[in-house]
């Protein structure tokens, strides 16, 4: 996509905090959300004196993101210090990886809105800890630090310059976060900072080399994201159309402004003097250990997206709407394999009726709905036995109710009146009742045919077969 006749480089660098027990070099609890300066001990908090010990998942999580993103793996690799100075970093370094990463050089492939799929490549992924974290509020003065989060483990991981718009950006994150919460390794919860996002951002005209970037720190939500690509973007074009140059520098983007603001520009950027960790081991990963945990890679979602719309029929975008929330798609699956009969009417419920349940905050487990009866139910809608709207009044009941389905239409007097003798007199009826219509349609106005099968729907009390229903009409106007 050009603006102006400029394209946009984006490269992203995605920090996502992963879900083990513990923190990644103690014992403490890795847990949000709990009381201020609980889950913190002499080594986390970088007391003099004490030792970190590496927590084996976070390297196995790691590894497995490496492999769901396609990387080779440094089975032998190291950590590092990268020493800088802020109030929520005790130690006053922070354990990174610095040359050798533990995955690197993969790809992920982004599938787009327009169904077109977009190869992007993964520089690397490496393990590093998180920092604790700055409270500012106006009931106290100054800022007070929590440092429940220092050492809980994160994995970073940084793209190639391969994206060319904020909407790719925005479907490459949407990719990663559905691949962690698949592989379940971490909680993805944005709102609690579980992914956090580096944006890097330059123009250049096409064929030409890339231009200079400037780096937009701790984005925390995919629709800034969006946004502050796309305000970086006209900036620094508008800069160099007016015959300025672009300086290298760090951004903030903030919010309330709605606009990225400069932090520091490489001249004064930080030297974080790197160097080999020196109370840690080297990480050695037997072989057999990084094929084990290949293995036990689940389905990933593109790879189910694909296969709902291969197998099932299924649109591409209804296919992703239900393999982005982990419960649809296990739903969805366990009625397939209860004998749905139509994935296509399936989909529609899951992506209709279902998602407003959960949306509301009930997991389907928790109602009576089963997957042998939404079958069921969809199996009559797809025969023609009753309809969608019919079925609707007896979704609302099997939800809630454990009841047998036949019964409730019987019941309810739901089912749908495909008999040709009985749909024939109701035809008749409404034929002989609406003369004009008739005429309207022999004259040309096709639409008056919606008319009269509607009429007929009203008559029945809904209970007409209406695809039935129009060919009696057509044939009966037409013969
Ligand atoms: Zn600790």
């Amino acid at each position: 996509m050009l603006i102006n006749g400029y394209e946009v480089v984006v490269g992203l660098e995605v920090h996502a905090e992963l879900n083990t027990k513990t923190k990644i070099y103690c014992s403490c609890r890795n847990s949000f959300g709990l009381e201020v300066n609980t889950q913190v001990c002499p080594i986390c908090l970088g007391m003099p004196g004490t030792l970190p010990t590496l927590n084996e998942k976070v390297v196995e999580y790691a590894i497995k993101m490496g492999h769901a993103l396609n990387c080779s793996i440094n089975r032998i690799c190291k950590q590092d210090r990268k020493n800088y100075f802020y109030p929520d970093l005790p130690k006053s370094y922070q354990i990174s990886q610095a040359d050798i990463p533990l995955c690197h050089d993969g790809y992920l492939d982004v599938i787009m809105d327009n169904g077109d799929v977009k190869r992007i490549g993964v520089e690397r992924i490496h393990i590093e800890e998180d920092a604790g974290k700055l409270l500012h509020s106006d009931k106290f003065e100054g800022s007070l630090v929590d440092f429940n989060r220092c050492g809980v483990p994160l994995i970073e991981i940084v793209s190639r310059p391969d994206l060319r718009s904020a909407e790719e950006a925005k479907a490459y994150l949407e990719t990663i976060r559905s691949i962690l919460k698949y592989i379940d390794i971490s909680d993805c919860k944005m709102q609690e900072g579980s992914i956090r996002c580096d944006v890097n951002v330059s123009v250049h005209k096409p064929g030409e080399p890339f231009g200079t970037r400037c780096e937009m720190k701790n984005v925390n939500s995919f629709s800034t994201v969006v946004k502050g690509i796309e305000f970086e973007a006209r900036r620094q074009i508008s800069e160099l159309e007016a015959g300025r140059t672009i300086v290298q520098e760090t951004r903030r983007w903030d919010d309330q402004l709605g606009e990225s603001v400069a932090m520091r520009s490489k001249e004064d950027a930080q030297d974080y003097r790197y160097f080999p960790e020196p109370d840690l081991l080297t990480i050695v990963v037997p072989e057999e250990k990084v094929a084990e945990l290949k293995a036990t890679l689940p389905e990933l979602p593109n790879a189910k997206i694909m296969r709902y719309v291969n197998d099932y029929g299924i649109g591409r975008y209804d296919a992703s709407m239900i393999v982005d929330v982990i419960e649809k798609s296990e739903f969805f699956e366990k009625c397939i394999a209860a004998g749905c009969k139509s994935p296509k009417i399936l989909s529609n419920w899951v992506l209709g009726e279902i998602s407003k349940f959960m949306n509301e905050g009930t997991a389907i487990e928790d109602t009576k709905l089963t997957p042998e009866k939404m079958s069921e139910l969809v199996g009559l809608i797809a025969d023609g036995k009753i309809s969608t709207a019919a079925g609707k009044t007896v979704f609302d009941i099997i939800i809630k109710e454990d009841r047998d389905i036949l019964s409730i239409v019987e019941e309810k007097g739901l089912a749908q009146v495909s008999d040709e003798s009985a749909l024939e007199a109701i035809a008749d009826e409404v034929l002989a009742a609406n003369e004009k219509s008739v005429a309207d349609y022999l004259g040309g106005k096709t639409n008056a045919l919606g008319y009269l099968v509607g009429q007929c729907m009203k008559l029945s009390k809904g209970k007409a077969n209406p695809g039935a229903m129009k060919e009696i009409i057509l044939k009966k106007i037409s013969g």
